[in-house]
């Protein structure tokens, strides 16, 4: 089951690439795992699947410790507590969902001298909602600039989670959206090559506006 999802995701994959004049290697599924079972993630390892990402750092952590897979790659999608960032900074590649200078901060202290630069991406609130993660739109510039001087971190773009619609064209508006926002930082002269959007309902929106990583979960794994 899960061996069959994973290749009909790829194929979507494939197929939207060629669609919207894209290369798909371009484009990284990061397969997430949370709420999901270890058999599971390691029957999507056995698929030749790397790279996973989960949102509760607990959870996470038993399981990238037990797995204790140096091939495996970790990308963190879930909201940051500050007690949560030293787990963190240990434990993951890349982190999707930094909002805060002050979080950005405790990872670029707390990242271990051994391991290379933290990727990071900021999160934005496209549809500005008032109980959501991520900074405004007005805000990336600033909060990008502080990331840069910080060391141990490394941006690599932007990422976001839309107002759900099952409307196509309005999930490309949003994600068009922060794709002018990544396009305003390469004008200032950040090197940032990532949006990380789409997720099991809207990717093909996400590709068609030039995701460079998607989120897939559901899709792959069956509802938590
Ligand atoms: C859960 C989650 C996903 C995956 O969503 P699916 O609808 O299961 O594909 C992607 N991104 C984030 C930030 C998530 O929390």
């Amino acid at each position: 089951m899960i061996a069959q999802q994973l290749k009909l995701i790829q194929k979507s994959i494939q197929d939207y690439a060629l669609k919207y004049q894209r290369d798909a290697n371009d484009i990284k599924l990061i397969a997430v795992t949370k709420q999901q079972s270890l058999k599971a993630i390691q029957t999507a390892i056995e698929c030749g699947q790397t790279d996973f990402a989960e949102s509760y750092v607990q959870e996470a952590i038993n399981k990238i410790t037990t797995l204790h897979n140096p091939k495996l790659i970790w990308h963190f999608i879930g909201p940051i507590q500050s007690n949560k960032t030293r787990d963190i900074a240990a434990h993951f590649s890349w982190v999707h969902s930094l909002d805060r200078l002050k979080i950005a901060e405790r990872l670029n202290i707390q990242r271990p001298n051994h391991l290379s630069q933290l990727n990071v991406c900021i999160e934005v609130n496209i549809d500005d909602e008032s109980s959501k993660a991520g900074v405004k739109p007005n805000e990336v510039l600033l909060l990008a600039r502080q990331i840069d001087a910080l060391p141990k971190l490394k941006l690599r773009g932007l990422m976001t989670i839309p107002k759900p619609t099952v409307n196509f064209n309005e999930q490309r508006q949003a994600f068009a959206k922060l794709r002018e926002l990544q396009g305003q930082l390469k004008h200032e002269g950040f090197l940032v090559d990532t949006l990380s959007i789409g997720m099991s309902d809207d990717l093909e929106a996400a590709i068609a506006e030039g995701a460079t990583c998607v989120r897939i979960g559901r899709a792959i794994f069956g509802s938590r």
